[in-house]
């Protein structure tokens, strides 16, 4: 259900245990809020400071080091401005270490609890250093982040009732088959393609509605508020 625009409609949203609200940048981009915690994940250069002072995040976490997932000058500012935790994988660690003033290394297969929400890197297959996806546990549910990964097998483990899967460009590693892996390894209600083209996503919904029953599609439109 779209219900706003942009970080201070997300600000005004009432959720109860159990749901999630989201809005959605590009690439993989995402601020997601849950009952209890602001979440803000690969912001890159998309996302502005003014916009996270009118919704701060508990917490910043990062996938991996490329351009279109870290801007490292951009995230310090985006640090200062909420006072969230910044939680990411090795290589990013390198890049932000003495720059973030509450900085956490994660890698694949450890866990972290920050105010109540508890992370979980698990090893992405992509072309960076130590680069991860993570399952996100807070406010009653679990939610999955892919990065611009392509399906791995340290997912088999892994189980999120709202998943967010890469499905495409401009990602060497993901597609819109590892999305849909994904989405049916991780047994989610809801599915929203990320970080792939108008047409890759298109092509997720046509495949899921016909290879994951009982599966909802959120094809998520830049900007707007999403509740679920
Ligand atoms: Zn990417």
């Amino acid at each position: 259900m779209r219900v706003g625009e942009g970080l201070g409609g997300l600000a005004r949203l009432r959720l109860s245990r159990g749901e999630l609200g989201f809005v959605y940048f590009e690439f993989s981009a995402l601020a997601v809020s849950t009952a209890e915690h602001r979440l803000l994940f690969d912001p890159a250069e998309l996302v502005r400071r003014e916009e996270v002072s009118a919704w701060k995040p508990h917490l910043l976490l990062i996938t991996h080091e490329h351009f279109d997932h870290l801007e490292a000058s951009r995230l310090v500012e985006l640090q200062r401005t909420s006072g969230g935790t910044v939680v990411c994988n090795p290589g990013s660690y390198s890049m932000l270490k003495g720059k973030v003033g509450k900085l956490v290394q994660l890698k694949a297969g450890g866990s972290v609890e920050v105010e109540g929400a508890r992370i979980t890197g698990i090893g992405a297959e992509h072309p960076a250093k130590e680069p991860l996806m993570f399952l996100v546990e807070s406010g009653g549910l679990t939610l999955f982040h892919g990065s611009d990964s392509s399906f791995t097998a340290g997912l088999e483990k892994c189980r999120a009732e709202v998943a967010f899967v890469p499905a495409g460009a401009p990602s060497p590693t993901a597609s819109v088959e590892d999305a849909l892996r994904m989405s049916r390894t991780l047994g989610c209600r809801v599915a929203v393609p990320f970080h792939c083209s108008p047409d890759e996503a298109e092509e997720f919904g046509r495949k899921a509605e016909r290879e994951l029953p009982g599966v909802r599609v959120v094809i998520p439109e830049p900007g707007k508020v999403y509740k679920i």
